[in-house]
């Protein structure tokens, strides 16, 4: 392994900074410790880490040893998938998401309904305390409550902007 245990992957990485070293549970956070805990520890015994990655690619490019971080993530997500590591309540979340996702008006009408119910469970706080199939989250922090429109909004609206010349 050619890394130099500078930190710029983990410095750039959203999830990192999202969650804080202490949630990846062993000695190296981030993304190269989401690499290399599993070949530490066994993948029997690191199996949310790989998919601790939205696959921005981020890490990989400020890596200065161009260390192929995505790659190797995602080589540990095929290790977890065969030894059928996934917990059930992820299998079904990811079942649940791909149904709607194959239908892709149902998916934009329960997305733009989604956040607003989510606003109205967080209420004032703009947090919500418990969340379900999300305990592995609210257990330890409150869950922030979606902000303004959906992604595909923002994406519809800058591509009509684009269109007429007009910023979003
Ligand atoms: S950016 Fe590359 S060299 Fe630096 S800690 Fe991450 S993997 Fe190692």
């Amino acid at each position: 392994m050619r890394c130099i245990r500078c930190g710029a992957c983990m410095n750039h990485c959203p999830i990192y900074h999202a969650v804080g070293g202490h949630a990846y549970g062993w000695v190296y956070p981030g993304p190269i410790g989401s690499v290399l805990t599993p070949a530490f520890i066994g993948i029997e015994n690191a199996a949310p880490l790989p998919n601790a990655s939205t696959f921005c690619g981020r890490c990989e490019a400020v890596c200065p040893m161009r260390i192929p971080l995505p790659k190797m993530l995602r080589h540990w997500r095929e290790r977890e998938f065969e030894r059928h590591l996934t917990p059930r309540a992820a299998r079904w979340g990811l079942g649940i998401w791909a149904y709607f996702a194959r239908r892709p008006r149902l998916y934009h009408a329960v997305t733009a309904l989604a956040g607003p119910a989510l606003r109205a469970l967080a209420g004032r706080r703009g947090r919500i305390r418990r969340l379900p199939l999300a305990g592995g989250w609210t257990d330890h922090r409150d869950f922030p409550a979606p902000e303004g429109r959906t992604f595909h909004q923002i994406w519809a609206q800058r591509e009509t902007g684009r269109q007429t010349g007009r910023q979003p």
